[in-house]
């Protein structure tokens, strides 16, 4: 009898081909964020052995491509050596006279003797002869039990809901413009999830803005690599591009300005990851720079995909989002990024693509660029350490 955890993946729809390499990605995501812990291919899910520390479900709830784990006791398809495991699994729970329970098996080993009610009925016999104090129930009992049969049997009274979604690495790559705020890291966890491998790329601008509010951003990569797994934090400086914005553009254009140099220098960035995309934490409608107007002229800085993965949310929506991922209490610390500093007092809401190319005409746009690629400094924050070790 060995102590595993069954985790199920799979998403409606997954075509033939792509299943393949959807279950080798999700076995070397969880190979990587579970040390020590191997990780076995079967058939329609992964087995994991030595997979004893407690952090080893959280982990799996912050996995995408995890439907679900199950802590089970694997024995040998024979209902004695199944009965042995229930009995296990019952005592654990320390029943008292009148506990209710149930017994519900899955017979995916056809050739098995019995069928899945005979199981059910004959471990439930032998179960009550052993507990006298177990009461029988199909309707929400207080145990339920239950019991795979497959070239092993498994047995288990638990099932935990994984984050469903892709797993990391299946979906290609994205540069990520992220901020200290609240939005952004909402979407990047939104695209990862859908198994993009996220480059997360934050521009500071020192001295407008303190070394504190940077590391408020790596403190950000390193939740968000909980779910995402590790990633590059690039960081380029930005006040010599705010400096010559405010000299030279007249003020209602400067954040529409700002953000289309932003998307050259993610553009170039992108280029050297090899991603075909980039990601924003706009969302329609929130504050001025964000009209669709100023979207489509931010977006037309660059030939990249830009996704919006935030676009239809209203700010509820994203910060109960935030608080689950556990990235809304990082976001709120009060560091100011570079665009607090920088926000009009009448910022033009509906801007033309012709008039913000005339303001960009008296910039040295490319100068700019190169002078921000020139400073580039890459992050590794720590992989996070697993909880309670
Ligand atoms: P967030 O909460 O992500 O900061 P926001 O609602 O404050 O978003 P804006 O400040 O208008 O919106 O920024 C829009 C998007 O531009 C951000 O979601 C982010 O993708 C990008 N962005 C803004 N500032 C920065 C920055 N300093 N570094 C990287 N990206 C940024
Ligand atoms: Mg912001």
């Amino acid at each position: 009898m060995e102590r595993v955890v069954l985790v199920r993946y799979g998403e409606i729809g997954l075509k033939r081909a792509n299943r393949a390499a959807f279950v080798a990605q999700l076995a070397r995501n969880l190979r990587a964020a579970l040390p020590g812990v191997r990780v076995e291919n079967r058939f329609d899910h992964l087995v994991l052995r030595d997979a004893h520390a407690p952090w080893v479900l959280e982990r799996l709830q912050r996995t995408f491509g995890v439907v679900s784990a199950s802590p089970a006791l694997e024995v040998a398809p024979q209902l004695d050596a199944m009965e042995a495991a229930a009995q296990v699994l019952v005592a654990e729970v320390a029943p008292r006279p009148g506990t209710t329970f149930k017994v519900e098996t899955h017979r995916r080993d056809k050739t098995f003797p019995l069928t899945s009610p005979e199981v059910d009925r004959e471990l439930g016999r032998r179960l009550q002869a052993h507990f006298p104090q177990l009461v029988a129930r199909m309707k929400d009992p207080e145990v339920h039990l239950r019991v795979d049969i497959r070239d092993r049997a498994y047995v288990y009274t638990q099932v935990h809901p994984g984050p469903r979604g892709l797993p990391v690495g299946t979906g290609g790559r994205a540069v990520a413009l992220l901020s200290g705020g609240i939005d952004s890291p909402v979407a990047i966890w939104t695209v990862a999830k859908r198994g993009v491998q996220v480059t997360p790329l934050h521009f500071h601008a020192p001295p407008f803005t303190s070394e504190r509010s940077k590391e408020k951003v790596v403190r950000l990569v390193e939740v968000l690599s909980e779910w995402c797994g590790p990633m590059d934090l690039w960081v380029v400086p930005f006040a010599h591009v705010q400096r010559a914005i405010r000299e030279r553009v007249a003020e209602p254009l400067w954040t529409v300005t700002l953000r289309r140099i932003m998307m050259r220098v993610a553009e170039r960035v992108a280029q050297r990851v090899g991603a075909p995309a980039l990601v924003t934490g706009e969302s329609l409608g929130q504050v001025a720079s964000q009209t669709l107007e100023a979207m489509a002229a931010i977006g037309a800085a660059t030939r990249l995909l830009v996704l919006r993965p935030l676009v239809g949310m209203d700010k509820l929506e994203i910060t109960r989002l935030a608080q689950r991922i556990g990235t809304y209490e990082v976001s709120v610390l009060p560091y100011e990024d570079c665009c607090t500093l920088f926000v009009p007092r009448r910022p033009r809401t509906r801007p033309t693509l012709q008039e913000v190319e005339e303001a960009e005409a008296s910039l040295d746009v490319p100068g700019l660029v190169e002078e921000a690629l020139a400073g580039v400094e890459v992050i590794s924050p720590a992989a996070p350490a697993p909880a309670g070790a």
